[in-house]
């Protein structure tokens, strides 16, 4: 492959703050409500012009559990209010009323026995409608007094030190930095760390085709699920072949079928067979009509795993129940009930950089966790404890010595719960 060279520019330093959150997705979003909360000032930079990432633009808009599925709430704090402020506007389906509704004071033994029963039976979830849910989290941004600036991709860091001084951004017409005392990566694909020398490692297993749309079918609007809820099952084999190649030769290959998501063209190339998949889907029902509408689809790829930073500590599905003394937060299995994870701190940074940290589906875990671990009550638990420790750590610290009980002090003091 041929290169060229792009003469070096200065760049003018256009923002400053304490915290800045790259990615606006639920894991973003947590970790700049968490960091705007310890009074710290707070820009949170998206290259999309909404908020919510796969969770609204990908429409993924399925709340997957807090609870464990036994009738127990796990995950508190920002997972819960996200949770809730994603339905600020009403609940599109499975509105958790058993949740919700607190018993009476003086309910009897079977009235009690009668709500776990019904808790059980309906995890602690909901679905969302994406466009409100967008429009809401913005909104709680903006009450908590952070920055946005949409439109805004990150394109390169700035390291001195052991850390990262400022962010480059590729904005509107033109390329700026911002100085930064501390950073959050919550791009999903860990972008933030691909810049800089936080060591990275890739999902060699790779990513199915998928196309959630939001159709009108007989005067309901319903989501259609193109490439199934599932998630990229083990062992899978795609019934037709035609893997999506990249052009990046630093990347991994993959197995046929799959594709890995971090490369321009083989992104454009799944989202084009995932928007022909969809039209496929559409048209199965009929062509456009007054009772039949495809009157949603998604603005932004749906990938599931890519690639993520190799933390201080890797967190593998097999470490259900295990007591972690430095333990951020906790989160259920969404695919099972019964296993709950504590999140070791050492899963979202590494000591290479000593001011960054990672939040949502990219902080460190083994493949078969990244399945559990990417889904969006998660990523708020990750972004909550990323946001209060960037806070700590923002006026020159370095995340090695970042005091860890003091980190935990403050996240129960906000509601989390940290250890079975
Ligand atoms: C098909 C599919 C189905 C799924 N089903 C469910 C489900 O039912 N329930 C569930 O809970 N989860 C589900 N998930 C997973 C879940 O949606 C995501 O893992 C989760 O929303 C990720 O949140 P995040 O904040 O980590 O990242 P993202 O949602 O990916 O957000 C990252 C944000 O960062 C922005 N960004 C990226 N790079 C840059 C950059 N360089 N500069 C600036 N901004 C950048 C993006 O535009 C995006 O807004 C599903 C995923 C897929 C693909």
């Amino acid at each position: 492959m041929s290169t060229i060279f792009e003469p070096g520019r200065s760049l003018e330093v256009r923002y400053g703050c304490d915290v800045a959150v790259c990615g606006g997705g639920f894991g973003g979003v947590a970790a700049a409500v968490a960091a705007a909360r310890s009074g710290k000032k707070v820009i949170l930079l998206e290259k999309q012009f909404m908020l919510g990432g796969l969770g609204t633009a990908g429409i993924v808009t399925i709340y997957l559990p807090i609870c464990d599925g036994r009738g127990r709430q796990v995950s508190f704090g920002l997972a819960e209010e996200l949770l809730r402020v994603s339905i600020e506007h009403g609940c599109e389906k499975e509105y958790p009323s058993e949740w919700f509704d607190e018993l009476p004071d003086d309910a009897s033994d079977d009235e009690k026995e009668a709500r776990l029963r019904a808790r059980i039976n309906h995890r602690y979830r909901l679905r969302y409608s994406a466009p409100l849910c967008a429009i809401s989290l913005e909104g709680l941004l903006l009450r908590e007094g952070v920055t946005i600036l949409y439109g805004s991709a990150v394109c390169g860091v700035h390291e001195e030190g052991g850390r990262i001084t400022h962010i480059m951004v590729e904005g509107k017409g033109e390329r700026f930095a911002i100085s930064a005392g501390a950073v959050v990566d919550a791009t999903g694909d860990a972008d933030v760390c691909g810049f800089s020398s936080a060591p990275v490692e890739y999902f060699k297993q790779g990513n199915v085709l998928a196309g959630w749309y939001y159709l009108l079918a007989d005067g309901k609007v319903d989501l259609r699920m193109v490439g199934g809820a599932a998630d990229v099952p083990a062992g899978f084999k795609p019934a037709s072949g035609g893997s999506s190649s990249s052009s990046n030769p630093r990347l991994p290959n993959l197995p046929e079928g799959r594709f890995l998501g971090l490369d321009t063209g083989e992104l454009s190339d799944v989202t084009i067979r995932s928007h022909a998949a969809t039209l496929a889907h559409f048209l199965a029902g009929g062509k456009l009509s007054d009772t039949h509408a495809l009157t949603m689809m998604t603005s932004t790829p749906q990938v599931r795993m890519t690639r993520r930073i190799a933390g201080e500590y890797t967190l593998d599905i097999a470490e259900e129940h295990k007591y972690f003394e430095d333990s951020v937060g906790l989160f259920p299995n969404w695919r099972k009930a019964g296993p709950v994870y504590e999140l070791p701190f050492g899963t979202l940074w590494s000591r290479r950089v000593g001011n960054l940290l990672t939040a949502g589906r990219c902080i460190s875990v083994t493949d078969p966790m990244w399945d559990i671990s990417r889904v969006i009550p998660v990523c708020s638990v990750t972004g909550e404890a990323a946001g209060c420790a960037a806070a700590m750590v923002c006026d020159g610290g370095h995340l090695a010595e970042a005091d860890v009980s003091a980190l935990q002090s403050e996240l129960v003091s906000r509601g989390v719960l940290l250890h079975e």
